[in-house]
C-alpha cells in the first residue's frame, strides 16, 4: 500500500451530530396536533434524541429491533427518528391511512417491539392494540394526557420519558450496512411488502437529493416537506437538511391548501415537497388569497406524474420553479429528478416545457434502464421513443423485501419498477405509466398518464383519471374520470374536442364521466383500481 484515506461508517448518527454542531441554532418550526406551533432548533432535536436514546437503552431492546411510528411531520416524530436508528433499532414508520387490518398486518410482519403515536390517532390505537402483540410498549408523542390514560393505562408519554434522561449519549458506532429504518409498499395489490433501508443507504441517498442538479438544499432554504415522514421517509428530507443545515417547517396534521399558504408565507418557505393532490389543494387556496408565495422559490413535485397545468402555474404566476421527480418506496425513493442543463439554455420555449415536464434524469448513485419484457428482457436503446419496463440499480435500491428470504432482482440485478417508460440520450425519463394502468385498445398502448395531464390542463377540470375500460371490438379504451371546477357546466362532447390536436384521435377516450369524488390512497395517488371496478363496463352496457 502507498497510502490510505480514514474509513468512517457512514452513519445517520453523524447527520444529526452534525446538523447539532454546526447549524445547532437553525430553527425548527413544528406544527402540533393541538393546533399549537413549536419553535425549536437542530440542537434542541439532538438533544431529545440523546435524552430518548438513553430511554430506550432502558428497555430490553436488541440491535435491529423494530420501532415503529404512527405520526404526522413534527419535531418529537424527527427526534423519534434520530433516537431509534442512531441506537441501532429500526425505525418502522407507518402510514396511519391504511385500513386498520393492513395496519395490523404490517405491525405482525415486523414484530414492532413499541410504537410511537400522535394523539389523533389514539381511536385507531385502541382498536389495533389487542392484535398485536409484538407491542409492548405504547408512546403518545405528547405531555401527560388524561384522556390518553384513561384510554390506554399503560401508556407512556414521551414528553415525561425525556424529561428525566440526560442530553449525553454515545451514539454506537456501527457496521453502515446495519438497518436503519422500514417502510412498506402501498400495497394496491396484495400485502403490503417491507423496505428496509440502512444507514449507508440512507446516508448516500441524502448526499443524493442535496446535490444541485437533484432537490439542490442547502443551508439558505427552509424547507417544507409536506410528504409525510411515513411515505418513504419524506422522500429523505429530514436526513438530508440535518446535512445541509436547512431550517425545517413540519406541517403536522394540516396538509390542505390554506394551512400551507399560511406555513409557506409566514416562515418564508424556500422550498416544498409533495405530490400532485398537494399543490392541487395548495393552488386553489392561493388563487383565493392575497399572496404571492414570495419566499418560495422551488417545489418539488413527485410521487405521481406532474399534471402539466402546476409546473406552468407555478412558473407563470408564483415565479417558482418546479422540479418534478421520481420514485418509489424500493427506492428509497429518489431515483431521477428534473434539472436542464447548460446545452438547454437556448432551448424553445415550447420545447423546454416538454422537457420539463419529464420526470428528470438520474442522480449519481442510480443507473435505469428500459427493457422490452416480450422480448426477454432486451435493453431498449435510450432513444426517447423506445417504451418498455424500467428497471433501476444503484446504491439505495432494495435488493430483498424484509423478510422475504429471496432476491427481488432480475438474474442480472436490476429492480424492475412495474413502470412503462422511455429514456432519452441525457437520461431523461418520461414514465409513461404503471404498467397496469396503460390501456391497451386493438393492441396499441395508451398512456393513461397522458389523458390526464391534457385533462387537467382544461381550467374548467380540477382532477381526471383515466382509466381502461373493456370494449367489444378494440379490448380495452380509455374512458375519462374527472371532476369539474366548482360552478363549472362544462360536458362530455367539450372535454373530447379539446383532446382534438393534442393527441391521435384514436387516443381519445370513448367517455368522460363526471364524478364528485375520485378515491385517493393513503400517499395521496389515485385509487384506479377502484375506477376500473366502478367504470369498466361502461363502453359494455352503451
Ligand atoms: P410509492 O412506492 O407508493 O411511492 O409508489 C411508487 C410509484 O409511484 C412509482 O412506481 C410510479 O408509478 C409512481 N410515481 C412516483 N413518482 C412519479 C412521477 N413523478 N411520475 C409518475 N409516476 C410516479
Amino acid at each position: 500500500m502507498f497510502g490510505q484515506m480514514m474509513h468512517r461508517p457512514l452513519m445517520i448518527s453523524s447527520l444529526i451530530d452534525h446538523a447539532a454542531q454546526y447549524h445547532g441554532d437553525t430553527q425548527i418550526i413544528s406544527k402540533e396536533v393541538s393546533g399549537e406551533f413549536t419553535t425549536t432548533s437542530w440542537g434542541k432535536v439532538a438533544q431529545n434524541s440523546k435524552r430518548l436514546a438513553n430511554a430506550l437503552s432502558r428497555y430490553n431492546l436488541q440491535l435491529g429491533d423494530r420501532l415503529a411510528t404512527i405520526a404526522w411531520n413534527n419535531y418529537r416524530h424527527l427526534e423519534t427518528w434520530y433516537a431509534v436508528s442512531c441506537s441501532g433499532y429500526v425505525c418502522h414508520t407507518i402510514n396511519p391511512r391504511l385500513f386498520p387490518e393492513q395496519l395490523v398486518f404490517i405491525i405482525n410482519d415486523a414484530k414492532d417491539k413499541a410504537l410511537f403515536f400522535d394523539v389523533t390517532f389514539l381511536p385507531l390505537i385502541v382498536a389495533i392494540k389487542d392484535k398485536v402483540p409484538t407491542v409492548e410498549k405504547f408512546i403518545c408523542l405528547s405531555g401527560k394526557d388524561e384522556k390518553v390514560l384513561a384510554a390506554l393505562p399503560d401508556v407512556l408519554f414521551y414528553d415525561d420519558l425525556v424529561a428525566s434522561e440526560s442530553d449525553q449519549f454515545e451514539w454506537p458506532e456501527l457496521d453502515e450496512n446495519t438497518a436503519s429504518s422500514l417502510c412498506y409498499t402501498s400495497g394496491t395489490t396484495g400485502n403490503p411488502k417491507g423496505v428496509l433501508y440502512s444507514h449507508r443507504s440512507t446516508m448516500l441517498h441524502a448526499f443524493g437529493i442535496a446535490v444541485p442538479d437533484s432537490l439542490n438544499l442547502s443551508a439558505k432554504d427552509v424547507v417544507l416537506p409536506v410528504v409525510p415522514m411515513f411515505h418513504v421517509n419524506a422522500w429523505g428530507i429530514p436526513y438530508a437538511t440535518a446535512m445541509t443545515g436547512s431550517s425545517l417547517v413540519l406541517p403536522g396534521p394540516n396538509l390542505d391548501g390554506d394551512s400551507l399558504v399560511s406555513l409557506i408565507d409566514d416562515y418564508k418557505v424556500t422550498v416544498a415537497l409533495g405530490v400532485p393532490t398537494i399543490w392541487q389543494g395548495l393552488l386553489a387556496a392561493a388563487a383565493k388569497r392575497d399572496t404571492t408565495l414570495e419566499s418560495m422559490n422551488r417545489n418539488v413535485v413527485g410521487g405521481a406524474a406532474c399534471p402539466p397545468a402546476i409546473l406552468k402555474t407555478f412558473k407563470d404566476k408564483y415565479h417558482c420553479e418546479t422540479i418534478h421527480a421520481w420514485g418509489m418506496t424500493e427506492t428509497s425513493p429518489l431515483g431521477t429528478a428534473n434539472q436542464t442543463k447548460a446545452k438547454h439554455a437556448d432551448l424553445p420555449e415550447v420545447e423546454l416545457e416538454k422537457l420539463r415536464l419529464s420526470q428528470g434524469r438520474p442522480v449519481f448513485g442510480v443507473e435505469i434502464r428500459v427493457v422490452d419484457p416480450d422480448a426477454n428482457n432486451q435493453v431498449l436503446p435510450n432513444d426517447g421513443h423506445s417504451q418498455g419496463n424500467l428497471h433501476i440499480r444503484g446504491h439505495w435500491i432494495v435488493s430483498e423485501y424484509f423478510n422475504k428470504g429471496e432476491s427481488a432482482l432480475t438474474e442480472d440485478g436490476w429492480f424492475d419498477t412495474g413502470d412503462v417508460a422511455t429514456i432519452d440520450p441525457d437520461g431523461f425519463l418520461v414514465i409513461r405509466d404503471r404498467s397496469k394502468d396503460l390501456i391497451k385498445s386493438g393492441g396499441e398502448w395508451i398512456s393513461s398518464v397522458e389523458l390526464e395531464g391534457i385533462a387537467m390542463s382544461h381550467p374548467e377540470i380540477r382532477m381526471a383519471a383515466a382509466i381502461a375500460a373493456k370494449h367489444p371490438k378494440w379490448d380495452e379504451r380509455p374512458v375519462l374520470v374527472a371532476i369539474k371546477e366548482e360552478g363549472s357546466n362544462i360536458d362530455e362532447e367539450a372535454i373530447k374536442a379539446y383532446y382534438q390536436g393534442k393527441i391521435a384521435d384514436w387516443q381519445i377516450p370513448d367517455r368522460v364521466i363526471f364524478v364528485d369524488a375520485i378515491p385517493i390512497n393513503g400517499t395521496g395517488k389515485m385509487v384506479k383500481s377502484e375506477l376500473r371496478d366502478q367504470f369498466g363496463d361502461v363502453l359494455l352496457t352503451a
